[in-house]
């Protein structure tokens, strides 16, 4: 039982990406081996709106608090990102204002677009809160040359996306890995598949200032939590000496997210932040998570680091991406969350079923439990599904619900057709979505705690009661008597 249920904690805890890159090397290319807030007496900021100060950032973003949580710390924002997609003289429409409400997911994308979406099925997930794409500058090295992405316009020119926010992050878990072992004082090393590359601050601008995203992330020496006491040390010393290096090169364009790291040491994490703080920057970004961490001392870490922060500005963290690591970030007042978990799911074969009432009620089948379900997510491969004739879930309106049946994708899954990973990708999307706009909906009720409370709580039943149906469906028959 405890087996059974300590693999499935793990799994949720732990996405694995299922498949191996292969490492490529390219000659062309250099290649190195080397108040304390909780007595906050109002949870509701009505009309409190106070945007950042950040005189050549607030051109482009602007950000406000509109409800705090009861504990003080959870909030709900309004982003608002001015598109300078046709600033640039290249005939395309004109320029957009996107607003989009935080707590609030980054699309993650593979060179701009999410790997298993098309431009056209863009416009089908939930708008505004599907507007904000993430991309590493890093994937762009094996392609067309920052001088060419320069003269098209950047990447809303590139990618024919005027109506969407670009969020350069120099970071994912999947085709730019940091490598921290080959970083050195000059710059930060990054693991791609067209080979490994030292990226310095000043070629990590000239990149930034070629692809002109809405916003962008300072370069980060992002290490392991298994690192020595003094490289974690050195990693500090050079993220903000890099931030130094990132706000004396910027841009006109794009508003600055400063990088903050310390592993998991407490006092290099507030140092850190307390030096990140000083800086004109337009937001923060806090790295260094999912990088070995422990889940246990993950919330004294961003407590530590937030309650140093600025109220008015964004944080964005990169690394949590379960359902209960979103709500353990909000909860420590992250607004943005840069995830690589809805790709996995999709990529194998799952689909998130978790209501999105409100009440949190996990649906517990022995059967289903036992072979294709952990009450969040179902495995469509599992041959449960081959003739199950009905939607993934019931009154969902994204694309693939609208559509098609479970049936249907088990069938595209099992003959290995790429369409069962675009039905997937939408629909888990849309799903995820939702549950953010649910928490949002939680702290401007003043309720978040209990929703907090309630998710984690459901969850915790839902996997005991699975890791004990497994042991009784394994238990041979003479056992049981
Ligand atoms: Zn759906």
């Amino acid at each position: 039982m405890y087996c059974s249920l300590q693999s499935n904690v793990f799994w949720l805890l732990n996405p694995k990406p299922s498949a191996k890159i292969p490492k490529f090397r390219s000659r062309r290319l250099e290649t190195t081996k080397s108040m304390p807030q909780a007595e906050r007496p109002e949870h509701i900021l009505a009309g409190a709106v106070q945007y950042s100060k950040s005189e050549r950032d607030c051109k482009k973003m602007k950000f406000a608090v509109k409800a705090w949580s009861k504990s003080g710390r959870a909030r709900v924002g309004l982003l608002q990102l001015s598109s300078t997609s046709n600033s640039f003289g290249q005939g395309g429409p004109p320029a957009k204002e996107i607003e989009i409400e935080t707590p609030a997911l980054l699309l993650t994308t593979r060179k701009g677009l999410p790997a298993f979406i098309s431009p056209d099925h863009l416009s089908s997930l939930p708008s505004p809160d599907s507007r904000l794409l993430q991309f590493s500058p890093m994937h762009f090295m094996e392609g067309p040359n920052s001088k060419t992405i320069s003269t098209i316009g950047g990447v809303h020119q590139l990618l024919g996306l005027h109506d969407y926010g670009f969020f350069a992050v120099p970071r994912d878990s999947i085709l730019s890995l940091p490598e921290c072992s080959s970083s050195n004082k000059n710059g930060a090393s990054f693991e791609t598949p067209c080979g490994r590359f030292l990226v310095k601050p000043v070629e990590y601008m000239k990149m930034i200032s070629s692809m002109k995203p809405d916003l962008y992330v300072s370069l980060a020496d992002e290490v392991h939590a298994s690192v020595t006491v003094k490289r974690n040390k050195a990693s500090v010393d050079r993220t903000i000496r890099w931030l130094d290096d990132c706000i004396s090169l910027k841009p006109t364009d794009g508003a600055l997210f400063g990088s903050i790291v310390g592993g998991c040491s407490i006092e290099e994490r507030q140092h850190c932040a307390q030096e990140v703080a000083k800086r004109n920057v337009a937001g923060y970004y806090i790295g260094g998570f999912g990088l070995g961490d422990s889940v246990d001392e993950r919330s004294t870490l961003l407590h530590a680091v937030t309650d140093l922060l600025p109220k008015e500005k964004p944080r964005q963290v990169c690394g949590l991406g379960l359902p209960e690591e979103i709500l353990q970030g909000i909860a420590a007042g992250i607004d943005l969350f840069d995830s690589m978990y809805i790709y996995h799911l999709t990529l194998g074969g799952f689909a998130l079923i978790f209501p999105l009432d409100g009440n949190c009620k996990h649906v517990f089948n022995p059967q289903l439990s036992a072979m294709a379900s952990d009450g969040t997510k179902i495995n469509l491969k599992a041959t449960i599904y081959r003739k199950d004739a009905s939607r993934i879930v019931d009154g969902c309106n994204c694309y693939t619900c609208q559509n098609h049946t479970k049936a249907y994708i088990n069938h595209l899954l099992n003959v290995h057709e790429m369409l069962a990973q675009i039905l997937l990708e939408i629909h888990n999307t849309h799903h995820y979505l939702s549950f953010f706009r649910l928490i949002r909906e939680a702290i401007t009720e003043g309720k978040f705690e209990e929703f907090r409370q309630k998710f984690i709580e459901k969850r915790r039943d839902h996997l005991l009661a699975a890791s004990f149906s497994t042991c009784d469906l394994q238990t041979p028959v003479r056992s049981r008597a």
